[in-house]
């Protein structure tokens, strides 16, 4: 008899990652084929913003397709219009501002390297400023600004033009000159283990490209729509980018990305510079009009806030916890031994869904809408799984000499 694993290893490409055969969900929790139940607090990456089948997420795909689907670039939309308004409302660009609708952050972030590209053209500069340990998609572009070796080296050459430094403050002041034409970052490095910037890094890097004559552009695909518990993250560091991208969490799992500008970026792009088949499609769109409304009334981001204190204070203190950092539910729980892979696994044979973006740290990036049964039974067995873990580390006595 063959396995699910037998038909994946043969027809799908070889890309890793077949943990389980999921088959259903409801509010934060999935059951695989032989219905076996895990909470999921890893929310599909930090997409499941409502968790899964919530009725508005539900109501607003079947409403739509049943309405209108799809149309191309060659037409604008109800729903398309309304989501660039409230893009623009959410992420407090004023009038000035506008929206890009894409499909994924990968595509948003290829149009942030285009937007930099055309300011370039405008001013004459080339160099586009990265940070160690970001990720920023797996596209050439998107891969071009994203420093990690094991990623890029099988494609290089990438693009030209980009350099990477160290993510802080003294590497920043060091590297900027006039050449600079953006600095692409991520406010928090979320695929790096949810490691947040230094504190007053946006402040100065605002500064220093406000000086140079560059965009600021924050890729905040995993950090934004609310996942910190504001609406963006820069928006808690009191500064404004010139550019940001958004996605995972956007439409509650529809897949949708998006780049929104401020000022004078907003004019850059021009007739025939960029477009996209799917990209702000009816369908997409309206679930995510949905899905940010209902955030909106139901006042979600003041639990996602809330929530996310509650987690981080509820690992405090357990096995093999050293700390834990983000914001909101964007969670990195930093371990003292670098077993976050045996704790997901542990974790996963308990029925719970984390994962291990680091050595050392424990990803956790649940629902907004998760209350205290969600957090009890999360706390329970992530105790659980780590105490199993804890037992397998032999203590210094034992370790062999
Ligand atoms: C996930 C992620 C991306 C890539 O988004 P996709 O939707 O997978 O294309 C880009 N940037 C950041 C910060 C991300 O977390």
């Amino acid at each position: 008899m063959t396995t699910w694993q037998d038909d994946a290893t043969r027809d799908l490409m070889s890309l890793g990652g077949r943990l389980a055969l999921l088959e259903r969900g409801e509010g934060s929790s999935v059951w695989d084929a032989d219905g076996r139940r895990y909470l999921d607090f890893l929310g599909g990456i930090a997409v499941n913003s409502l968790g899964h089948a919530h009725p508005v997420f539900v109501d607003a795909v079947s409403r739509q397709a049943a309405t209108l689907s799809h149309v191309s670039n060659y037409f604008a939309s109800p729903a398309q219009l309304e989501l660039a308004a409230r893009l623009k409302r959410l992420a407090g660009t004023g009038d000035e501002g506008r929206v890009f609708l894409a499909n994924s952050g990968t595509e948003a972030n290829e149009m942030a390297i285009k937007l930099a590209r055309l300011h370039g053209g405008a001013t004459g500069k080339s160099t586009i400023l990265v940070l160690n340990g970001a990720f920023h998609g797996r596209t050439m572009g998107a891969l071009s600004i994203t420093p990690k070796a094991a990623y890029r080296d099988p494609f290089e050459p990438v693009l030209p033009g980009i350099t990477a430094i160290a993510a802080t403050i003294d590497a920043l002041e060091a590297a900027f000159d006039d050449s600079v034409v953006a600095l692409i970052a991520e406010p928090i490095q979320g695929e790096a283990g949810v490691v947040p910037l230094p504190e007053g890094f946006l402040a100065r890097a605002r500064e220093l490209t406000a000086s140079h004559g560059a965009l600021l552009i924050l890729d905040e695909v995993q950090t934004g729509s609310g996942r910190t518990g504001d609406w963006f993250a820069f928006q808690r560091e009191g500064v404004v980018p010139d550019a940001v991208t958004v996605a995972k969490s956007i439409a509650g799992g529809f897949p949708l990305g998006a780049l929104i500008t401020f000022g004078a970026a907003s004019d850059l792009f021009y007739p025939g510079t960029h477009n996209s088949t799917f990209g702000g499609n009816p369908l997409a769109s309206a679930v995510a009009n949905a899905v940010l409304g209902h955030i909106e009334s139901e006042g979600l981001l003041a639990n996602v806030t809330a929530r996310g204190a509650e987690l981080r204070a509820g690992v405090e203190g357990m096995p093999l916890v050293a700390g834990t950092r983000g914001a909101g539910l964007l969670i990195g729980i930093v371990l003292s031994e670098p077993v976050a892979n045996e704790v997901r696994q542990a974790a996963h044979e308990r029925g719970l869904i984390v994962n291990a973006p680091a050595a050392d740290v424990i990803r956790i990036a649940p629902a907004y809408t998760i209350g205290d049964d969600e957090v009890g039974e999360f706390l329970t067995l992530f105790r659980e799984a780590l105490a199993a873990v804890a037992t397998t580390i032999p203590t210094p006595t034992e370790t062999p000499a």
